[in-house]
């Protein structure tokens, strides 16, 4: 049997169950590394499918891996399942409507990412118990707190992806392409400042304000931000101020910095540069400096082997038909989406597309590969640690009204719809039958191997997270 036709019945067979687990992982809305009953479900579900499981690994409390066949080659399936702080919201609803103000919701898809990466494991292992004479290994990564803390970099500093020879994951989008694309490498740290509190009026000359620090460091930082290079971000929430008096010196503040830039070696550079000027913060202020290091990530390294015989396969596969119901309520959605940054999306399909998109907001189309022809986004994931140690592609799938900004409400009310459903199960099976055929063509895997040396041209993967930092202890 076609390919393509053994992972599309698969999956079609057990979309209710994908569709119940997505649902209920959207409900739990669980944040970066206290998704307990998120990987619970997806363990659970797993297991009755005959996967093993090892849970926990890399000192992740919420981490697992889940493991099926015997030999090579081994691919993996990179799934997520973490939610955003603060985004709840109600599904459905054309307009912000939080279900429990300051709760968490699914502001990026990972209910639907992490169950559509298993959809894919679930149907890859069907097709090798029916094809005996196949062998090769298939693991689906639980990959817990993308969002913050970056997980994956904690799997592969482990070494769990030492023996991989492929990796697949994919991510909700507003359009449907295989991407050659790469991100910004990533460092977060808090900075936290202690001075002497005083009687602001009367003694102020006692006081050594831990204030005046975290402000004079965001001086610093904001002046080095001409001298970094152009696709480099720096990005700052001031986490306590010192209390709400102005009367009182401050004696403890605290400011927590992403820094961003497209090479590993870039972004270390740049973390170094900070750290020196929250130390001379702490200089002229008179105060005491620590930091935290709370995750790092690396650049996506792309591969051309594997995104083109995913695009053949996204293409043959196709895109999902819709039902008006469907079509009105993304056009709802897309009503609600802010005048910018629709004109944003345009940009990216151009006015042609722009206008048919306005009309029909869920795109009908597969967008051309693009080749050699690099798509840098200056946002980051940890999905780059895995792609400089394996081979690793990933596909963008529709299901978003067009034009709907991720990290917003608007992402978490089209979680549960039947077109981000049915995204879900187009990237399950684009991702199975890309892995089959890789399984199945040695020479495949071979030609993403070397390509991915080629691109390194010597350098070694450096995971940015120091040895002596470890995932937080649940
Ligand atoms: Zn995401």
């Amino acid at each position: 049997m076609d390919i393509n036709l053994f992972v599309s019945n698969s999956v079609e067979e057990k979309s209710e169950l994908y569709t119940s687990l997505s649902d209920q992982i959207w409900s739990f809305a669980e944040i970066g590394f206290n998704e307990n009953q998120s990987s619970a479900v997806l363990m659970n579900a797993l297991k009755s499918e005959g996967f093993s499981i090892q849970s926990g690994i890399a000192g992740l409390t919420t981490g697992f891996m889940a493991s099926f066949g015997s030999g090579n080659p081994v691919i993996a399936f990179l799934g997520e399942f973490d939610a955003l702080a603060e985004l709840s919201q109600e599904a459905g609803v054309f307009g912000h409507s939080p279900v429990i103000e300051g709760e968490n919701g699914h502001g990026c898809g990972h209910n639907l990412l992490g169950v559509g990466s298993l959809a894919a494991a679930v149907a890859v292992k069907e097709y090798l118990q029916s094809h005996p004479e196949v062998k090769g290994t298939v693991h689906y990564f639980g990959c817990p707190a993308e969002e913050s803390g970056y997980g994956k970099a904690f799997l592969v500093r482990e070494g769990y992806f030492r023996d991989v020879d492929a990796a697949l994951s994919w991510h909700p989008h507003i359009l449907n392409v295989v991407p050659h694309g790469s991100t910004n490498a990533v460092v977060h740290a808090t900075f936290n400042f202690k001075g002497i509190s005083a009687h602001a009026g009367a003694f102020p000359h006692l006081g050594r304000s831990a204030l005046d620090a975290v402000e004079l460091m965001n001086v610093g930082a904001n002046y080095m931000r001409e001298h970094m290079v152009d696709q480099a971000r720096l990005h700052y929430a001031i986490t306590n101020a010192g209390g709400i008096s102005p009367n009182v010196v401050q004696a403890e503040a605290e400011v927590t910095y992403l820094v961003r830039a497209p090479q590993i070696t870039q972004v270390q550079e740049l973390f170094n540069r900070l750290v020196r000027i929250a130390e001379g913060a702490a200089l002229m202020t008179g105060t005491q400096m620590e930091y935290v290091f709370e995750g790092a990530c690396a650049n996506i390294i792309p591969n051309n082997t594997l995104e083109s015989l995913m695009h053949q396969n996204l293409s043959a596969l196709g895109v999902p038909k819709y039902n008006e119901e469907e079509i009105s309520m993304a056009k709802s959605f897309y009503q609600c989406i802010p005048e910018q940054t629709k004109k944003e999306s345009t940009y990216l399909v151009g006015p042609q597309l722009g206008s048919i998109l306005a009309e029909r907001p869920l795109a009908g189309f597969i967008v051309p590969y693009s080749g050699e022809n690099l798509r840098f986004t200056t946002s980051s994931t940890d999905v780059g640690d895995v792609s400089w140690n394996v081979p690793t592609a990933q596909c963008l799938i529709s299901t978003l009204a067009f034009g709907t900004p991720k990290h917003t409400w608007l992402t978490v009310a089209q979680g549960k719809t039947s077109y981000a459903h049915k995204g879900m199960l187009l990237a399950a099976k684009t991702m199975a039958s890309t892995a089959i055929e890789a399984m199945l063509n040695p020479s495949i895997i071979e030609k993403a191997k070397s390509e991915l040396k080629e691109r390194l041209r010597g350098e070694k993967y450096i995971c940015l997270v120091p040895t002596d930092v470890h995932p937080p202890a649940k």
